[in-house]
């Protein structure tokens, strides 16, 4: 399929790329492709970024049918814009999109779309320390209808948006409350999938644990409340007694892209990892023994963010003194460099 491309006439004046915020300003253009059935995908196009005109029946404002991904361009010294594995988010999309019922994308198809819209937008790449564009490909429901069923058209998007860090705190280490009241999914729901749901119904515990001082909540399972699932949009590491540690993927939590990378970086460089179950008794138990000696986030947003405070019920962790450890900084490290080509790519990511 041809992408047509209709350039904007009026380009946007740019954000001061110094201290950029998460996900505030947007570039100059957006891919859209439509979706009827029996027609399958079609006019895929690069048009100037805008608002969308959708019914006020369209169904993905009635039952939340839609899917979305996130990922990162980085623009290197010599110019060259450099994406972080684009072809996994495309994947992981399509497994989103069987779960929601949502017709399935050429992978291929998309990255190609994905880079042609990059390099459109290329002027958009901040080139400051920390920061980039971050893309955010998403489907949604758009059938004028309010039944309860799997609609029948879709639209498919990309959006961009330069981007400073994701935390303000940057790479000192944040505070996470391990939430025991709310949880985000269960067994057999939708937690291994990026869907709008997941994070709605997430929201609640943020706020409060925002209100209590934590940056993020770390999620147990939905069934006995005993297991580490992940945070609000990282997946979470232990390093506990020389072993890195991270739940396994059950099913219920998102299968981090920068968790895959972390793992392969980690297996690579002969470090023990498992990936399994973890209660949070037994961390805290690896705590009070002295062995918690690590802990950290991994997400595209925050790429490696490290973990300074644990609080679970009435007992406050501290981690590694407050400080990041040998571990979580060669991960960030090699990961950084590799997305913004100051390293060798060995892993040909
Ligand atoms: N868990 C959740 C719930 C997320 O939203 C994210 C962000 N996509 C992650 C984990 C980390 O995934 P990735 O490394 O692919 O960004």
């Amino acid at each position: 399929m041809n992408i047509s491309i209709t350039k904007t006439t009026t380009p946007k004046a740019k954000p001061t790329m110094d201290n950029l915020p998460f996900g505030k300003y947007f570039s100059d253009h957006m891919f859209v492709m439509d979706y009827a059935e029996g027609k399958g995908w079609y006019d895929p196009r690069i048009v100037p970024y805008g608002p969308l005109e959708l019914e006020p029946s369209a169904m993905v404002f009635h039952y939340a049918q839609e899917i979305f991904e996130g990922l990162k361009a980085y623009k290197s010294k010599d110019g060259h814009v450099r994406l972080f594995r684009p072809y996994k988010n495309f994947e992981r999309m399509n497994v989103s999109a069987e779960r929601l019922a949502i017709p399935a994308l050429d992978v291929d198809f998309c990255v190609d779309a994905l880079k042609q819209l990059v390099e459109l937008d290329r002027d958009w790449i901040p080139e400051q320390e920390g920061a980039s564009l971050y893309i955010r490909p998403f489907i949604i429901a758009t059938d004028e209808y309010l039944g309860v069923r799997p609609s029948d058209t879709y639209k498919f998007l990309i959006i961009c948006s330069p981007s400073g860090l994701y935390y303000p705190e940057g790479l000192d280490p944040v505070k996470i409350y391990v939430e025991d009241k709310y949880v985000r999914t269960v067994r057999g729901a939708t937690g291994f999938t990026k869907t709008g749901g997941n994070y709605a119904s997430s929201i609640k515990a943020q706020v409060i644990a925002h209100e209590r001082g934590y940056s993020q909540v770390l999620w147990l399972d939905g069934v006995e409340q005993k297991y580490v699932e992940e945070v609000g949009s990282m997946n979470i590491f232990f390093k506990i007694d020389g072993e890195v540690v991270t739940p396994m993927l059950n099913g219920s939590i998102l299968s981090g892209i920068t968790r895959m990378s972390t793992i392969e970086l980690l297996k690579k460089w002969g470090v023990p990892v498992s990936e399994r179950r973890i209660s949070i008794q037994e961390i805290f138990d690896a705590y009070q023994a002295g062995k918690l000696e690590e802990c950290f986030g991994t997400g595209t947003a925050a790429i490696i963010s490290p973990v300074g405070e644990l609080r679970w019920e009435d007992h406050v962790m501290t981690i590694n003194d407050n400080q990041i450890g040998e571990i979580t900084q060669r991960v960030f490290d090699t990961i950084t460099g590799i997305q913004t080509g100051t390293m060798p790519d060995e892993m040909n990511w």
